[in-house]
């Protein structure tokens, strides 16, 4: 884990780096904004929105489509802002398809499999085509975009869709991966952080499971790259999704890193201008990747923007962030348990990231986030897209706090006085 490799940010660099972040000194409903929502979508520091303006004003136009001046540019600074990005997870450029979302990119992946399942893609597709008797893997702790995505396949191509159970605590039962994975396992998606636990998946454990098979490994990273260094090549691998807004970056952008070779095999999943490099009446050729995933006229300021987003996380210093927010996550856990009637979902014996999700006895958490909304305070409640783990929790919903590297010590003192407030109230 990163917080043994990192010192931790300091109190004093919080404080200073949250000047940069103007919607944190907010006032919420009479009260000081604390804004503990940032698994589901995190703030965005001035020199983001900057670097976005400053593209509109000086170099809008459209990419790898003019051949004027103020194109090459714009071209330039959006192949940049790839290379920047993909260095940030460990990649090279040709290796990060540019996507709406971390929602997109697993969808990419799903779609490309099932159009070589149709036949799509010639020789080079054979590698990704699924049918009858092919198995996919994924995991009951996933997000609903690491789920669907595969159930919806398995629906389209005959492949059977499986998952690996979550034990009762939430956390994934390894022993049973070990058994469900096999011969005919085709792909293995899971997570690398919880969404709703925040606990850290061993994915060297899920990977070697997967290469003792041969079959393709899909990362969630959504939850991993803001908070931890995300290095897809030591985790050896073969595609990682993720989402710029929960980043710092803007909504609307996100990534698929793939490893090269695949998807340069891959067939494309959207089709029309700028993936191409012959179109006749009866077909089309392809570029390779990462272009043939990029049809259409591209969000240009928004990768920008999340380059910029990444250098700020590259300043500040990644692991340093992860080292602060694990002592949180840990602050998070031992405050919010010490109250009675609250228990906190999950094990507590896995390294997290700062988030936790909480029952609070007798009471709906959405009167929870009213109320502590009512104080200033900003969480998730409801079943944060993961309604088999909340099932298998035996919840409908959950209360969840999610910090990011401008939370401070303070507000998670003051939502756990908050939430001590809950059950009297409600009486
Ligand atoms: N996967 C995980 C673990 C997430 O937490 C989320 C968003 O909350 C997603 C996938 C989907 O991200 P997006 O809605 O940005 O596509």
């Amino acid at each position: 884990m990163a917080e043994e490799l990192a010192p931790s940010l300091t109190i004093e660099e919080v404080t200073r780096l949250r000047a940069d972040f103007p919607i944190l000194s907010r006032e919420m409903n009479g009260h000081p904004l604390i804004y503990l929502d940032s698994g589901a979508t995190s703030q965005t520091p001035q020199w983001v929105w900057d670097a976005e303006q400053q593209f509109y004003e000086t170099f809008n136009a459209a990419v790898h489509r003019g051949a004027h001046t103020l194109a090459v540019e714009a071209t330039d600074l959006y192949e940049e802002a790839r290379a920047t990005v993909a260095k940030f997870i460990g990649a090279t450029e040709r290796e990060l398809v540019w996507t709406s979302n971390a929602t997109e990119a697993l969808n990419l992946i799903a779609y490309s499999f099932s159009n070589a399942s149709a036949g799509r893609g010639g020789d080079a597709a054979k590698p990704f085509r699924l049918g009858p008797g092919d198995e996919i893997l994924t995991t009951e702790i996933e997000h609903h975009a690491n789920l669907i995505p595969w159930q919806e396949l398995a629906a389209r191509t005959g492949a059977t869709f499986r998952y690996v159970p979550v034990l009762e605590d939430g956390s994934i039962d390894y022993d049973a991966a070990a058994h469900l994975v096999g011969p005919r396992t085709k792909i293995f998606a899971f997570t690398h952080v919880s969404n709703v636990l925040g606990v850290v998946t061993d994915v060297a454990r899920l990977v070697a499971l997967a290469k003792s098979v041969g079959a393709f490994t899909v990362l969630d990273a959504c939850q991993s790259t803001p908070h931890m260094k995300l290095d897809v090549k030591a985790l050896d691998v073969d595609f990682a999704a993720f989402s710029g807004h929960k980043m710092l970056g803007p909504t609307g952008i996100g990534g698929l890193y793939g490893r090269r070779e695949l998807l340069d095999a891959m067939p494309p999943f959207l089709t029309g201008g700028s993936m191409i490099t012959k179109v006749t009446m009866e077909g089309a050729e392809y570029l390779p990747a990462p272009t043939r995933f990029e049809a259409g006229t591209q969000r240009i300021s928004q990768t920008i923007a999340l380059a910029s987003a990444v250098n700020y996380l590259s300043e500040v210093g990644i692991e340093r962030i992860s080292a602060w927010e694990h002592q949180l996550g840990q602050q998070l856990v031992d405050g919010l348990s010490a109250i009675p009637g609250v228990r906190v979902m999950g094990p507590t014996n896995i390294p997290r990231i700062g988030v936790a999700a909480f029952d609070v006895e007798g009471v709906h958490p959405h009167d929870v986030g009213q109320y502590l909304d009512s104080t200033g305070i900003a969480i998730r409640v409801g079943h944060h897209c993961a309604q088999p783990l909340h099932r298998k929790l035996g919840l409908a919903a959950t209360s969840r706090a999610s910090t990011y590297l401008y939370s401070l010590p303070s507000e998670v003192d003051e939502l756990v006085r908050r939430v001590a407030e809950v059950r009297p109230f409600f009486g």
